[in-house]
């Protein structure tokens, strides 16, 4: 072993520990971070949603054409009083009044496309 050797080692042992403390405390903060992260928006009242905020909806699947969603609301705008409103026709929604979604699973059964309500998608309804 020639010194040269000895000095590549020690720089390639130090990069490895400069990635290492670089990577992980970041990675930690990403996954806190993560848990307490907006997953989505109620499409009715707009609310940012976390883990277990649920938007309640019913999934009916017509063949396997396509998957239709019927999308109730979120626990924000069903159970407290929130401007509920169609992302499509802006007109007002009641608490028992509901929007139609579609999505195609032969795609991404999780892709909702939003149609509308019962004024503006009355073939949904
Ligand atoms: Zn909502
Ligand atoms: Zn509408």
């Amino acid at each position: 072993m020639n010194l040269e050797y000895l000095v590549l080692f020690g720089m390639g042992l130090g990069l490895m520990a400069f990635l290492f403390w670089m990577l992980f405390p970041i990675g930690n903060r990403r996954e806190k971070e993560d848990k307490n992260k907006i997953k989505g928006y109620c499409p009715i009242c707009g609310q940012g949603l976390r883990k277990g905020e649920r938007i309640r909806s019913s999934v009916t699947e017509i063949g396997d054409i396509e998957v239709q969603t019927i999308i109730k609301g979120c626990p924000f705008c069903l159970e407290e009083t929130r401007k509920r409103a169609c992302p499509v026709c802006k007109i007002k929604l009641k608490k028992d009044e509901t929007i139609i979604a579609i999505s195609d699973p032969k795609v991404d059964s999780k892709r909702l496309s939003i149609r509308g309500c019962k004024k503006c998608y009355p073939q949904g309804f």
